[in-house]
């Protein structure tokens, strides 16, 4: 079995990786790994093994139409992670989401379309929903972005379904809520604010704090994916989430706690534009049809996870001082 994964040297790419290397999903026990990823200020090479006979790592850019096709044939599947993927990044400037999220994924499956590949899944996210203030989505709701981010997303994510639909590509979508875990670059909200807590610096809470996420472990939306890439249907959406609905001040709180650290090291900042109320997704046919059920409970996942910070501080700070800076 080979596999590619591209955007492999970022945070959820890594994950998968690691777990697969680690023969954590089964029937895919023993599997070979093309990572592909440009590197962009997101990626780190070191997020992967160093040497591992199984891993072949390839520095490039999901644009590129002669590398993917040089690359892709003999590979058994694809796992479309590479993206640009920070919300405040898209509002600075959002042509290079544009350019990687949809033009990448377009060369992807073109490329995907010429060598052959029998099958692929595309990674996507709830933000392509928009924002609920009461209920869940299903995988039936019009997609309603509010951000360029979002928007480019939800545009690849349309990409992949006219690929099934036109060309009878065998791709599935996965439509994850927020992630958190290890190796997640500290410009998103709870690397941040961990890394900012361990250095005794405040945090910059977005507005009062009301908006609500939903947040998952990366090994379970991982192991998701594994499941919609072993056993979902062509041309399907499947949501996936956590079930834990938090407020960021919910969150900041806890981190606080985990931290030692007092209510006067959060700043209260000016709220983001658009910023969404509440991400909610129903997962009820991913449980249904596919088994998935997460593992990891928010309150132990957090936990671990401010641990993994503290215990690798040269990781973090190489990230969020090096060429890709952290807001705040
Ligand atoms: P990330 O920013 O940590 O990693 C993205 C990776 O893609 C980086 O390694 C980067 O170098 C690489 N990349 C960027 N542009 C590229 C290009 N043109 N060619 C090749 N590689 C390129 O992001 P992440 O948090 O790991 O997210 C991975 C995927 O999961 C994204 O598609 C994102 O939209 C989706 N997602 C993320 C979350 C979340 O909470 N982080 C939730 C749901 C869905």
């Amino acid at each position: 079995m080979r596999i590619l994964v591209t955007g492999a040297a970022g945070f959820i790419g890594s994950a998968f990786v690691r777990n697969l290397l680690a023969d954590a999903y089964a029937g895919w026990e023993g599997a070979r790994v093309t990572a592909l990823d440009k590197l962009t200020y997101a990626g780190n090479r070191a997020n992967l093994p160093a040497a591992d006979p199984r891993l072949e790592f390839v520095r490039g850019d999901v644009c590129d139409l002669g590398l993917l096709r040089e690359l892709l044939p003999g590979h058994d599947a694809v796992v479309h992670f590479a993206a640009e993927s920070h919300v405040d990044r898209s509002l600075a400037g959002a042509a290079p989401f544009f350019r990687t999220n949809v033009l990448g994924t377009q060369t992807l499956l073109d490329a995907v379309l010429d060598s052959g590949v029998p099958r692929v899944v595309h990674v996507s996210t709830d933000e392509v929903y928009g924002s609920i203030a009461e209920g869940s989505w299903t995988e039936d709701r019009p997609l309603l972005p509010n951000t360029p981010y979002a928007a480019s997303k939800a545009c690849s994510d349309l990409v992949a379904r006219t690929y099934w639909r036109t060309h009878g590509l065998d791709v599935s979508v996965t439509r994850c809520s927020n992630n958190y875990g290890p190796y997640q670059h500290p410009e998103k909200l709870i690397p941040l604010f961990v890394t900012h807590l361990l250095e005794g610096r405040q945090v910059p809470l977005y507005g009062d704090g009301r908006h609500i996420r939903e947040w998952l472990h990366v090994d379970d939306h991982c192991r998701a994916v594994h499941l919609v890439l072993d056993r979902g249907r062509a041309g399907e959406v499947y949501n996936v989430g956590g079930g834990n609905e938090r407020t960021n001040r919910a969150v900041t709180e806890r981190l606080l706690e985990l931290t030692g650290s007092g209510p006067e090291m959060v700043r209260h900042v000016a709220d983001r534009k658009a910023h969404d109320l509440r991400y909610s997704v129903d997962e009820s046919k991913i449980r249904d049809e596919l088994g998935y059920a997460p593992r990891t409970g928010f309150e132990e996942g957090l936990a671990a996870t401010v641990a993994w910070y503290r215990d690798h501080p040269d990781w973090w700070k190489a990230a969020k001082y090096g060429a890709g800076r952290a807001r705040g």
